[in-house]
């Protein structure tokens, strides 16, 4: 090998893959995954990754030398490589666009963090001083510990230190210092594993018989059935047979919470943290240790599954149906449970799913595989509260404002006066859902979305949720110039007004991603609310995850079809599992709990499974309609979204494309596998003022249908003023 390929992260180029020529006497060390020095043009030398090598360059251009290997471990492997090649290709994305997600390229000009180390050796010698001896009696007592902290102990300098040190009296030396982001967690207590019981043993000795399966295994179990304490009695083999275990959370604070849970049970040692938020020396020094195998248990959120953890033995993903596993933007449009399956395939490790309300897909699969695991009772039995339903058509009038009817204010109160807490789901942030002018109907718009703006009571202004654009309100009606503006709908702000109102005495609090931008303000409001310092929280469904408090004996759904309103295939899915996810909130403790669903809908199908919280009807239901339409799990859908500043440009470029597809898969005789359906503009028409429209490709041969989609999109050409996004496996439609 005579060339290196290095991946260089250009300001202004961003990513890219080059070729260097590897110096002579570097032939022996170089290998992939090493950070090295490169010369790059007028930029200078520029830090680099080594991720490939060749014989021969292509083309005749003056190739420049390697300068300098900066560290000689390398931070990944090629097996490592492979697996983000074949996120590549499974996403349609180039390479480099996976790479730069996957390895922190931050990594790179972030080196680790070294420390002088002091030690003692011996206190005998020829000339030493009074002052000398006691400081190496001090040194001998403490132990190894850092210069510049014996410095202070010793009340001594660094000159004294190093005569003794070239006397041979101690020993100073340069070492790495791991930054932990666990280190917030040092006092934690250890405690044993539970004895597992009931229909624990059952899933966990199933799931065993099972680990030898390259499919992924569902555990299905209903909230707080004891899923966690059944992962952590299958981690404990893992370990104890040496291998070591990856476990995600859909999201940072539910990783945080799992890894205090793990650390507790395992030892801090053993474990570490991984997502998004973790400082860049602390992701340095993780995946540093990862790379040596110093780590047995990785938690994290969806970018875990792209950290270097050596010989896996197991993959846990919790809370599968959650969105957040997928990332939406930018590409690489990645599903950590794919990307898991495959990583998990590579080791020949299993992957264990487990939810309460498992995506429709994912159950499919394990039911067909015989890979499906349930437990259906909550551990310590307490039963579930059957939702009661508040037909709005009925009671809206009587409402407090037309939104708090009477049954759930009563509700309220009672919980109230017993001391116990409430949760009021109201999947909508904001003050009012729009503004609309009376006279002649037109809704306020954000110019650049043509979303409805919403009104913030708290900045006192109109807000875009997808631009996050800020505007007055406006004086006049835009179209017709009447001054008869107002706003109507309601979202989480005014929920928490009207419930002000409605009980001054009470403590509450709103939850939802309007109060994140403070850092930890959520876990801060969840804690004060575990310590019963907040009687009514009131939030967007981020209330709905994770939260176990036995005190929460009643849940109010506002406006429970909101989320089923959607134009999309998975709409019924995803109001589905809310409406469950939140009902198994309320009554965990020995308390019994109430939940109420006020509605406009009450005969809905999914509606009406998720009030009796009955799964396998609403599968039954549901998967006989994505049947029926050709939809996931029957089918793959890729979505491409080609998107404009000018409206006309992205309608006809995204025309010629689903042209050109539908022209090929007749050519080829693929067009019984691959269905195009559209161009169509997006449900969201206009977005960040760029025009989209969509196509949307149903694959029926996955493979094979698959492979045809990948060549397409490497070869077809996209004008500069138009976007192409690809989508595979979209989460919604919209
Ligand atoms: P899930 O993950 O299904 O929501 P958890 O594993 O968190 O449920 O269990 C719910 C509660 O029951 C937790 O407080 C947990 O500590 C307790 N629990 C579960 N299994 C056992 C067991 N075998 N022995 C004692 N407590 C248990
Ligand atoms: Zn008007
Ligand atoms: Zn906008």
């Amino acid at each position: 090998m005579k060339y290196a390929l290095v991946l260089v992260n250009i300001k202004g180029l961003g990513v890219k893959t080059f070729t260097y020529l590897i110096p002579d006497e570097m032939r022996e060390e170089i290998q992939i995954g090493q950070a090295v020095l490169v010369p790059f043009g007028r930029q200078g030398l520029q830090n680099a990754f080594v991720v490939g090598f060749s014989d021969y360059v292509s083309g005749d251009f003056r190739v420049k030398k390697i300068n300098r290997i900066i560290d000689k471990t390398p931070l990944f492997s090629l097996k490592y490589l492979k697996l983000l090649e074949w996120v590549a290709n499974y996403y349609c994305c180039d390479f480099v666009t996976v790479l730069n997600a996957a390895l922190p390229m931050k990594l790179i000009d972030k080196n680790a963090k070294t420390e002088l180390s002091i030690e003692w050796i011996k206190s005998d010698g020829e000339g030493l001083t009074k002052r000398q001896k006691e400081i190496l009696a001090l040194l001998k007592e403490k132990g190894k510990c850092s210069i510049t902290e014996f410095e202070e102990i010793a009340k001594t300098t660094r000159a004294t230190l190093k005569k003794l040190a070239e006397g041979g009296f101690v020993k100073i030396k340069e070492e790495y210092i791991y930054r932990n982001p666990l280190s917030i967690f040092k006092d934690i207590e250890t405690e044993p594993l539970f004895e597992l019981q009931g229909e624990q043993i059952e899933a966990y000795e199933g799931i065993k018989a099972k680990l030898r399966s390259p499919n992924p295994i569902l555990l299905h179990g209903v909230t707080a059935s004891g899923k966690t304490e059944v992962y952590f009695k299958l981690i404990k083999d893992v370990l104890d047979s040496g291998k070591n275990v990856l476990f995600l959370a859909p999201e940072i604070a539910l990783a945080s919470q799992l890894t205090k849970r793990l650390a507790r049970k395992f030892g801090i040692k053993e474990v570490a943290i991984w997502h998004s938020s973790i400082s860049d020396g602390e992701k340095y020094d993780v995946w540093q240790r990862l790379f040596k195998n110093e780590i047995r248990i990785l938690a994290g959120a969806r970018s875990a599954v792209f950290a270097p953890l050596q010989d896996i033995g197991l993959i846990i993903i919790d809370e599968e149906h959650e969105g957040a596993y997928k990332q939406t933007n930018p590409a690489p449009r990645y599903d950590a449970r794919i990307v898991a399956k495959r990583l998990a395939q590579f080791h020949q490790a299993p992957l264990l799913l487990g939810s309460a309300t498992p995506d429709v897909s994912t159950y499919y699969y394990a039911q067909n595989n015989n890979n499906l695991f349930e437990m259906k009772k909550r551990f310590n039995n307490s039963p579930f509260a059957k939702p009661q339903v508040i037909n709005m058509q009925e009671y809206g009038k009587a409402s407090y404002r037309g939104i708090i009817s009477k049954p759930l204010q009563t509700e309220i109160t009672e919980t109230l006066e017993r001391g116990q807490q409430v949760i009021l789901l109201m999947n909508r942030r904001g003050y009012s859902t729009y503004t609309q002018c009376k006279a002649c109907g037109t809704v306020i718009e954000c110019p650049d979305c043509s979303i409805p703006m919403i009104w913030h009571t708290s900045i006192k202004k109109l807000k875009c949720h997808y631009c996050n654009r800020e505007q007055s309100f406006p004086d006049f009606c835009p179209q017709c110039g009447s001054d008869a503006l107002s706003t109507s709908g309601v979202g989480t702000q005014k929920i928490e007004t009207l419930i002000k109102e409605l009980y001054p005495e009470a403590r509450v609090e709103r939850i939802d991603s309007d109060i994140l931008t403070k850092k930890n303000a959520h876990i801060e409001l969840l804690t004060r609310f575990q310590k019963k310092e907040i009687d009514i929280l009131v939030g967007t469904q981020m209330i709905a995850k994770g939260l176990d408090n036995p005190n929460v004996t009643l849940v109010g759904v506002l406006s429970a079809d909101s989320g089923f309103s959607v134009p999309d295939y998975r709409a019924s899915e995803r109001g589905f599992q809310l409406l469950t996810q939140v009902a198994g909130r309320a009554g965990r403790g020995e308390y019994k709990g109430k939940v109420l669903f006020q509605t406009y809908n009450p005969e809905y199908y999914a509606f009406q499974t998720a009030k009796s919280q009955d799964y396998e009807k609403f599968f039954d239901t549901e998967i006989k309609s994505r049947e029926e339409f050709d939809y996931p799990p029957f089918s793959q859908i890729v979505r491409l979204i080609l998107s404009s500043q000018n409206n006309f440009r992205a309608e006809k470029s995204a025309m010629e494309i689903a042209m050109r597809f539908s022209t090929m898969t007749d050519k080829f005789g693929f067009s019984e596998y691959l269905e195009v359906l559209g161009p169509t503009p997006c449900v969201i028409e206009k977005l960040n003022g760029f025009y989209r429209f969509q196509i949307l490709i149903k694959n029926k041969l996955t493979q094979k249908g698959h492979d045809f989609i990948s060549k397409f999109l490497s070869k077809i050409a996209i004008p500069k003023d138009i976007r192409l996004a690809v989508d595979v496996d979209p989460l919604d439609i919209l």
